[in-house]
């Protein structure tokens, strides 16, 4: 079958190779695959920074925001043939840990996990998979025009969960959130923010009659232009943001949210910056105000089976309050002989898919 693989720190390595068709074992399932999104880190392991392969492979399937369909799967799955599903990206880790052997592999304490596409796992971007049903996610046909942005869906899924879990510490009756940075994660954090209630503000610097800035707009959110109102002075527009979900990676804006966020507030960080940054900072002001504010920052990766419950209830949720809305991020499908192209960027992508079905079969 064909695949889209790199050779792991090799920079630029991205081919379409012919790889083995996976024989599924008799407690896994098969999936044909309908397409896989691309992301940052897709890039980055492109650019030969990251990524590793599977033992004893020299190459790595890449791709790790999916979507397929059950060609057949063990009886008493839970799935049939045709079900569309999305496969969860991480595997606990041997040992286990507490947090794998509990099932929450996203926060495994020894690194030792895996994680399909990107670490020590082959990647989804391939005609068909294997997997055990455990680790697969049924969606209703509805989103089967939407499912691929599922997994970047359910990483900003365990970032607002999780910033709810840590209010428990106090009363909280959150009203403003700030979102930084309108990419996909930004964007889907903006439309999860609204769609729980919450007035909603997405900083970036694109124009306002960007595509990206629109989807902001027509979720009711307000776009924000960062080089017109910066955050410290967005911050003081609005008086004690409750909640900030940083997805811009650029470390002036990361130290900027903890001045930004309001007293008691809480700051969750989504994105990976690029290495070699450093930065001066006023440590003694920002140790004072998180201290004397009870601020909280903390960092989110990764999602389990959990997050991904949540993502199917509120893409489906998504689609219902605002229809067409989510799918106008997906802004452009290659086929896998043309992958290379899914890979640019142009101006007014927000994500782009390599796909391996014609859309009509969706
Ligand atoms: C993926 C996560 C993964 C992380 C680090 C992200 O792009 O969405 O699932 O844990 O990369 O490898």
């Amino acid at each position: 079958m064909k695949a889209v693989v790199v050779t792991p720190k090799e920079p630029n390595s991205g081919r379409v190779q012919e790889v083995p068709t996976p024989e599924p074992a008799s407690d896994q399932a098969l999936v044909e695959v309908i397409e896989v999104g691309i992301c940052g880190t897709d890039l980055e392991i492109l650019a030969g920074d990251y990524g590793e392969a599977p033992p004893g492979d020299d190459y790595l399937i890449l791709g790790h925001e999916n979507f397929g369909r059950v060609a057949n799967a063990p009886e008493g799955s839970g799935l049939e043939p045709g079900d569309h599903v999305v496969s969860i990206v991480r595997r606990p880790d041997p040992v286990p840990c507490p947090q794998c052997a509990a099932g929450e592999f996203d926060m495994c304490s020894n690194g030792l996990y895996t994680e399909r596409g990107i670490k020590g796992l082959h990647g989804f971007m391939s005609e068909f998979y294997t997997e055990r049903p455990e680790y697969l996610v049924k969606l209703p046909d509805s989103l089967a025009d939407v499912g691929v942005l599922m997994e970047p869906l359910t990483v900003v899924e365990k970032g607002v969960l999780q910033a709810q879990d840590i209010q428990r510490r106090m009363t909280w009756t959150p009203k403003e959130a700030v979102v930084t940075g309108a990419g996909p994660i930004g964007l889907m954090a903006t439309l999860l923010l609204r769609s729980k209630g919450y007035e909603v503000f997405t900083l970036d610097i694109l124009d306002r009659d960007h595509p990206r800035a629109k989807i902001v707009a027509e979720c009711g959110a307000e776009y924000v232009k960062g080089d017109e109102e910066p955050l410290a002075k967005l911050a003081e527009r609005i008086d004690g943001i409750d909640l900030m979900v940083e997805a811009t990676a650029v470390p002036q804006i990361v130290f900027d949210s903890i001045d930004a966020v309001g007293p008691n507030g809480v700051v969750c960080l989504t994105g990976v910056s690029a290495r070699g940054r450093s930065l001066d900072v006023p440590a003694d002001m920002l140790n004072l105000e998180m201290v004397l504010d009870n601020k909280v920052v903390f960092g989110t990766v990764n999602a389990n089976r959990r997050y991904f419950a949540a993502g199917v209830e509120d893409l489906t949720r998504f689609e219902e309050l605002w229809p067409g809305l989510v799918r106008r991020m997906i802004t452009r499908r290659s086929p896998v002989d043309s992958f290379e192209e899914a890979l640019k960027r142009e101006d007014d992508d927000v994500k782009t898919t390599v796909s391996f079905a014609a859309p009509e079969s969706r």
